[in-house]
């Protein structure tokens, strides 16, 4: 063989090494992989590496990971594999039986680029498989290695049915391999747990990302007006959504609109490589991740995107300012008006927006009337649901928040006709819906980079400390500081065309 042909082999090896390396999906590629039409036949562990592994364990909403290290030469880890997916069926991937409570990953050890991270874990056998909170694993959070270190070796899951067992009692349950979704569901209520609340920020994501979909699905983006709406409510999303990768999302979005949707004509479909709306998922590309936390219902087809949307109107209602309030009323009602498919919510929630008749001037009248109108609707729903029996039993309807969850709420103690003391329930709402809804997201931002961490506390004072004259500009500004000129031609151009009146209130 001569030099040339040998430099020329050479350079054919490092292409097929770099052409492999660099079509290594990302976090969300892979999250999006096993959501995949195909997913029955795919692996539901999910492939970490190097550049992943962070990112992936920092933004699962799941409570607990397990991580097997293993070396795809390894004949046992091979013969392992079957087993682990097993598991994996069961807390992985759109169609998991339990979702969102155990994130299954796997590490191939044998990859180069993965040398330093099974360093970090002082992986010393294939396979050896790591337990313990997601966020702890994510380097900077605390070395493994340490004697208290809350993550640790799983000593006993040499089969599928040894390796539930170990979690099982780790998790204080009952899971078993033949489980069938929601057929033992454990979705309890529990009025009194102020805390669950930390899990509804992965639930207005999957409202977020649900409601987009369907919006792309349907073309529903059919005329100025449908997209002026959709314009606004994107902006408000932009400025006030309480997950930062929703905000950064829909600011990306405005940023693009004139390209995507030229005079309000979307291109749904990709022709010659251009991008379409789709191609900007609201909230990245593994969301929506096909469940809910906060909002899971005991039965398939109860609670989910519609109750995730309650707490997303909720959550945007008590992040807003005085001057916004009128501008963000509107831009639910529209938004719901157009976008919403229940025909008969569509319809009663609109009767409820032109029930408006003064534009409002305050936030906290903003807060207590979508509060107030979520109790009529719940009221409304009480005898339905009771007559019907299509409630979830589990989550029955009431009227809301209930005495225990908010007592210095009530002025009576009459239940037949509560008396609210209303500047309580503001007080209620502004933290149930605020602080107390993004308290574990933070928790975890709070473990990524510092820099990261930076970031997120001055975007989440920005929108906190109502400190801003224009908000939704400002805030939108600051999203997309680096096309901040496109964000605000764009913001500008819908103010525009928002100073001619569409419908109104009064
Ligand atoms: P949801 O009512 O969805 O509430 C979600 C969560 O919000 C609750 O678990 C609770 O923690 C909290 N919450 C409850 N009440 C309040 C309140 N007043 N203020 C603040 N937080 C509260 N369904 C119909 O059958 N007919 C309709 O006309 C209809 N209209 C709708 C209009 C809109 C705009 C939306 C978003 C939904 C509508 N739905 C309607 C669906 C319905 O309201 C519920 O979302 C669905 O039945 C699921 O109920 P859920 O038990 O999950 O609780």
């Amino acid at each position: 063989m001569s030099l040339a042909h040998l430099v020329l082999f050479a350079g054919l090896l490092s292409l097929v090494i770099l052409a492999s390396s660099s079509s290594s999906p990302g976090s969300r590629s892979i999250l999006r992989d096993i959501s995949g039409e195909n997913a029955d036949q795919r692996d539901r562990a999910v492939e970490l590496n190097s550049s992943n592994f962070d990112s992936v364990l920092r933004d699962t909403p799941a409570k607990y990971a397990v991580v097997e290290f293993f070396a795809h030469w390894c004949p046992a880890c091979r013969n392992y594999k079957p087993h682990y997916e097993k598991v994996a069926r069961l807390f992985n991937g759109p169609d998991a039986i339990h979702p969102g409570i155990v994130l299954m990953t796997r590490v191939d050890c044998a990859m180069k680029t993965n040398t330093k991270l099974c360093d970090r874990f002082s992986v010393s056998h294939y396979p050896m498989l790591f337990w313990g909170p997601p966020t702890k694993f994510v380097s900077g959070s605390g070395e493994p290695k340490k004697e208290k270190s809350e993550i640790v070796v799983i000593d006993d899951a040499r089969t599928a049915e040894r390796l539930l067992n170990w979690i099982n009692k780790q998790t204080q349950s009952s899971y078993g391999l033949e489980d069938k979704k929601f057929e033992n569901e454990h979705v309890r209520t529990n009025i009194t747990d102020y805390k669950q609340i930390s899990q509804g920020v992965y639930d207005i994501e999957e409202a977020t990302g649900e409601a987009f979909d369907i919006i792309l699905s349907n073309k529903a983006i059919k005329s100025s007006e449908t997209s002026a709406s959709f314009i606004r409510f994107i902006q408000l999303l932009a400025a006030h959504h309480a997950s930062k990768r929703c905000r950064k999302g829909a600011a990306e979005i405005l940023v693009n609109y004139d390209d995507l949707c030229p005079s309000g004509k979307c291109s749904y479909e990709s022709s010659g490589g251009k991008d379409t709306l789709g191609t900007f998922p609201i909230c990245g590309k593994d969301v929506p991740r096909g469940y809910y936390m906060f909002c899971r219902g005991s039965r398939n087809e109860t609670r989910g995107f519609s109750c995730g949307l309650w707490v997303l109107f909720h959550s945007l209602s008590v992040r807003i300012e005085d001057g916004e309030s009128h501008f963000a009323f509107t831009s639910i009602c529209d938004f719901v008006n157009n976008f919403f498919m229940c025909d008969e919510c569509r319809l009663h929630f609109n009767d409820m927006c032109l029930s408006v008749k003064t534009p409002f001037k305050k936030a906290r009248d903003f807060v207590l009337w979508v509060w107030s109108t979520h109790n009529k609707v719940n009221e409304r729903l009480m005898k339905d649901e009771a007559s019907l029996g299509t409630g979830d039993p589990e989550f029955p309807k009431i009227i809301w928040p209930p005495r225990e969850l908010c007592p210095s709420c009530y002025l009576s103690s009459d239940e037949k006709s509560i008396e609210w003391d209303e500047d309580n329930v503001y007080k209620f709402l502004k933290n149930y819906y605020g602080p107390k809804l993004v308290s574990l997201y933070k928790e975890k931002s709070v473990v990524g980079s510092k820099e990261e961490t930076v970031l997120a506390t001055t975007e989440d004072l920005t929108v906190a400390t109502n400190a801003l004259v224009v908000p939704i500009g400002a805030a939108l500004a600051i999203a997309v500081a680096s096309c901040a000129f496109g964000a605000l031609a764009c913001y500008w151009r819908t103010q525009q065309k928002n100073r001619k009146p569409r419908r109104s209130w009064n």
